[in-house]
């Protein structure tokens, strides 16, 4: 299998979309447009914000259980408007909906292949209703006799038939269309992608199936909205994460200035708020057009779990002294990209450490302590190897366009058998498009999918992994293990020499150094033996399969601290990227296919 598996369509960039929404740049002439339309469905997230020129509460729509896809012939367009239908045109419906090829097929030879492109009193062509009721027999028929498969409703909407499929998760259909020559960010009238339908209505096998596909998850509507924005707005935290793995933007904001964190406070979802917060560090009080924080808005629509939540989350991140683990993030690297903490060590080790070395502490202490300075140039040398191999090997990258994941997207259209599609969706990686084992993951800084993901570290400006952790471990052993031999140097040489300003200084950096790798050299020894990474260590509570059934804390992997460490150092690198074990949900639920 190769990396074009898939049948991406011919328009992936973002012109399919711009298009239509390049109709009304202006979102005030959109405000004003968007309540009076009969979409609900479809409908307007600034149709019920105070920030549209509408802002009457009472055109707030009720959020929760709100499923206007049943309703489809109200939803997006007024009978009657589109000219007269006729007998057989009525006739094709019914038979289409009814599922009767057969009976459309002596339709087709009486009447020709023109009845395929009717349209019904509503404007819809009969691949709409193929696709909503998710008639895959009837889409290929279509298809095969070459019907329009992709034209747009005459309603106000536009939608096509695309687009109704996502709305009801109908993946068999969308592959169908999809490869019948149908752009994958084909949009609406109101600029809406099949990836912004299926957040809408909380398809996230469909949404993933799609963003395997090409879909591009930046596109915007009309309003400057993108799936992301839909996907808080409707409350379907699970399409929030599918999105982040998909590489989106957490806090663009729209025409009207809103984040998707304003949209997730506006609607009262708590579980988006709470996703949104907990990926990556997004901004808390961005202001929209309307000058109104998330917190504002949550609190004026009484939203009272979401305004603690925010609350708690805010007095987290003002606090003057970070909680333990933001501290472990600053010795670990956080999110970040800096190259501070790297040249911080460079400079005071090749500035400062190596000078002093060279000309203070040499010549006062070579003939005294011959075997410590044996010592320490042989842990010097061993520490500079670690350290060029740890910064250039190969944390153990997932390769990237594999194969395991273009099957899996292939198979997403029958995830519906799936008793586990939910774990198998969160294991695909959009970015990588690779199909990720336990214990893997995707590092924002590598932009790449690491096999037993440590952490992004910034002093060896690299990530920690299976292939390069043990190398990690020896470096900051080195590290630890020269700094205590600074230190000890550095008593020596107050104590011949009386306390001087640059002893005094080396000592103190050196203490800090060591204090900083006797730390990493423990806790890696202590993740060695308990085999947990360090991102399983901070965030166990994430993983599910860190939790046994009453949901404590439980280590599958673990074999017994000696084994563990032994296997730390040990285990054949590629051992864990190909063990069968580490696919197993996935290659269960191929084989009950
Ligand atoms: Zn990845
Ligand atoms: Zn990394």
């Amino acid at each position: 299998m190769g990396k074009q598996v898939y049948p991406v369509s011919p328009v992936t960039g973002p012109g399919s979309a711009k298009s239509v929404w390049e109709l009304s740049p202006e979102p005030d002439v959109l405000g004003h447009l968007l309540p009076n339309s009969p979409l609900s469905g479809h409908a307007s997230l600034h149709a019920s914000q105070p920030t549209s020129s509408k802002s009457s509460p009472r055109g707030r729509r009720p959020c929760g259980p709100d499923r206007p896809d049943d309703n489809v012939y109200a939803d997006e367009a007024g009978p009657g408007s589109n000219g007269p239908t006729t007998d057989e045109t009525r006739r094709v419906f019914e038979l289409l909906r009814a599922g009767d090829i057969e009976a459309i097929d002596a339709l087709v030879e009486k009447s020709g292949l023109a009845i395929l492109s009717v349209r019904d009193e509503w404007g819809y062509t009969p691949a709409h209703w193929a696709a909503l009721d998710g008639n895959i027999e009837v889409m290929r028929y279509l298809i095969e006799r070459n019907g329009p498969v992709d034209l747009s409703c005459l309603g106000t909407q536009g939608p096509r038939p695309i687009h109704w499929a996502c709305r009801k998760g109908h993946t068999a259909i969308v592959q169908l269309l999809l490869k019948s020559g149908v752009a994958v960010n084909a949009a609406d009238l109101k600029g809406l992608t099949p990836l912004m339908t299926a957040s809408m209505f909380g398809r996230s096998a469909t949404a993933a199936f799609l963003l395997g596909c090409g879909a591009l998850g930046q596109l915007t509507d009309i309003n400057g909205d993108t799936a992301l924005h839909w996907a808080a707005y409707k409350g379907h935290s699970e399409l929030i994460r599918l999105l982040a793995h998909g590489g989106v933007d957490l806090q663009r904001p729209d025409y009207f200035g809103s984040t998707p964190l304003h949209l997730a406070c506006l609607s009262g979802h708590l579980s988006c708020v709470r996703m949104l917060c907990e990926k990556g560090k997004i901004e808390l009080e961005p202001r929209d057009k309307n000058g109104k924080t998330p917190l504002q808005l949550a609190k004026s629509h009484r939203h009272a779990e979401i305004v603690k939540l925010l609350q708690v989350e805010m007095g987290r991140r003002d606090r003057w002294i970070p909680p333990l683990n933001e501290l472990w993030a600053l010795l670990f690297g956080g999110a970040g990209n800096s190259k501070g903490p790297l040249l911080l060590f460079m400079c005071s080790v090749l500035l400062w450490g190596y000078p002093m070395y060279l000309l203070k502490c040499i010549p006062i202490t070579w003939n005294l302590l011959r075997g410590s300075h044996y010592c320490f140039i042989y842990w010097n040398i061993v520490m500079w190897i670690s350290w060029i191999v740890a910064n250039r090997k190969d944390p153990g990258y997932l390769p990237q366009n594999s194969d395991t994941y273009y099957r899996a997207i292939k198979q997403i259209p029958y995830f519906d058998k799936w008793k586990k599609r939910n774990t198998v969706l969160s294991r695909l990686c959009h970015s990588c498009k690779c199909f990720r084992p336990l214990r893997a993951k995707h590092c924002r800084i590598c932009n790449r999918c690491v096999s037993y993901f440590d952490h992004h570290c910034p002093f060896i400006y690299n990530c920690v992994g299976l292939k390069n952790r043990m190398w990690f471990f020896l470096f900051v052993m080195c590290v630890a293990i020269n700094c205590s031999f600074t230190l000890y140097f550095a008593c020596y040489c107050i104590a011949i020499e009386g306390i001087q300003l640059l002893y005094v200084l080396g000592l103190l950096e050196a203490l800090f150094f060591c204090g900083l790798g006797w730390i990493l050299t423990c806790t890696s020894v202590l993740h060695a033996c308990m085999n947990l990474t360090t991102n399983e260590m901070f965030n166990y509570k994430r993983y599910s399969y860190l939790r046994d059934k009453r949901g404590k804390y439980w280590n599958p992997f673990s074999r017994g601290p000696v084994l563990n460490f032994i296997e730390f150092f040990l285990c054949p690198s590629d051992q864990y990227a190909n063990d069968s074990q580490h696919y197993h949900i996935f290659h269960d639920d191929m084989m009950s296919l």
